[in-house]
């Protein structure tokens, strides 16, 4: 089958023949249609530092995916061939404290799909039954393939008081696009987004948020839509420092900040004035909570009252990968897919 490779240490990816995966008894195997494409991805293709202390090529890259069941092991009772799919693509232990007191999402063994070991930037995926998600007859693949990361957008607003408050998402990335549908359909009173690309502020319009502003128009916008009391939540989606503190500037005392976007290195934070005389709260979001948060996409997904399509701007074929993380990096693009199958 095609598949695109990180083949060795170094920047770069290759599109080659490689065997089709072979499934272990607990496992399916799943022809993928669609592929999101992810800051990860760009990450592994360029290796960076984190790159370089984490992934172990050869491998096949890709994480966020969905498509067709076309083998089913031995021991698996509740996946069938034919079923239109996706995946969580965290594979867990399901044996440690975390994972059997209901936190899976941050056990300490998850290996990751595409970045310990093969991914789906190919024709054929294996993944353990145990991690397959079933979609909607409704549900279009595309949406299937970007499961994972509205997904980490689900966690990350949804774990927060959303119903009437005041939002503000500092990043309007693919994950801060879907946040702010999310809020909207949860019943969010007002949602403030920030970002520094108008086109991506443009998609927050459409997307649902009420205003959308520049850096350094947020605290203004903030004080005049909450009457100088501050936000109830903020989403912060962006990894930025000066957006970081700007979430803890501008949410209201007593509120919480929930944080999604990874800083690039450490960072310094003022904890007296920034936390702990504001009496906030912070929510570190990893991945999507297993499988509280898959549930909660599906029904948003049925209720209607969530569209995540307006985010996909961009779709390439495999062979144009190329293309595919130029246009992430060109920081234009909403979510960008690979049409595989
Ligand atoms: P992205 O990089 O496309 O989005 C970040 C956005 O922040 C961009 O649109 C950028 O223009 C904007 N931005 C830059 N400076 C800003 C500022 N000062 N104020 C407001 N916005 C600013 O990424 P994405 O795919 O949407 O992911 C968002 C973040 O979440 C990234 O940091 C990513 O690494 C992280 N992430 C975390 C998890 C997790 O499990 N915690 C999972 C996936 C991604
Ligand atoms: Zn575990």
């Amino acid at each position: 089958m095609k598949a695109l490779v990180k083949p060795s240490a170094g920047p770069g990816f290759v599109l080659k023949d490689v065997p089709v995966p072979k499934i272990r008894d607990d496992e399916v195997l799943i022809r993928v249609r669609r592929a999101g494409v992810c800051g990860t991805d760009v990450h592994i293709y360029e290796w960076d530092s984190w790159a370089q202390g984490r992934v172990r090529p050869p491998v096949v890259v890709g994480h966020e995916f969905a498509g067709e069941v076309t083998q089913v092991g031995r021991l698996v009772t509740d996946v069938r061939e034919g079923d239109r799919v996706t995946a969580e693509g965290h594979i867990v232990d399901g044996r440690c404290l975390l994972c059997r007191t209901g936190n899976a999402h941050v056990c300490p063994h998850t290996r990751i799909i595409g970045v310990d070991r093969d991914g789906c930037f190919a024709e054929c995926i294996a993944m353990p039954a145990t991690n397959v998600w079933h979609l909607d007859d409704t549900t279009s693949f595309d949406v299937g393939g970007i499961h994972d990361p509205m997904g980490n957008a689900f966690h990350t607003a949804l774990t927060a008081d959303i119903p009437g408050a005041n939002v503000l998402v500092t990043g309007c990335g693919p994950i801060g696009l879907f946040a702010i549908g999310i809020c909207r359909a949860a019943g969010a009173s007002r949602i403030i987004a920030s970002d520094i690309n108008e086109t991506r502020l443009h998609l927050a319009k459409r997307m649902g948020a009420h205003d959308t502003v520049t850096p350094d128009r947020a605290s203004s916008a903030v004080r005049q839509q909450t009457g100088n009391l501050g936000v109830d939540v903020v989403l912060e989606m962006s990894g930025v420092p000066s957006a970081i503190h700007q979430a803890f500037d501008l949410v209201r005392v007593g509120g919480r900040v929930q944080m999604l976007g990874i800083p690039a290195k450490p960072m310094e934070v003022n904890f007296a004035t920034e936390v702990i005389f504001k009496g906030i709260t912070i929510y570190g979001v990893v991945g999507r909570r297993m499988y509280d948060t898959w549930h909660q996409m599906t029904r948003f997904l049925r209720s209607g009252q969530f569209d995540p399509t307006p985010v996909i701007t961009h779709r390439f074929p495999l062979e144009e990968y190329e293309d595919a993380i130029r246009a992430i990096k060109g920081g234009e693009a909403g979510k960008v897919i690979f049409e595989v199958g």
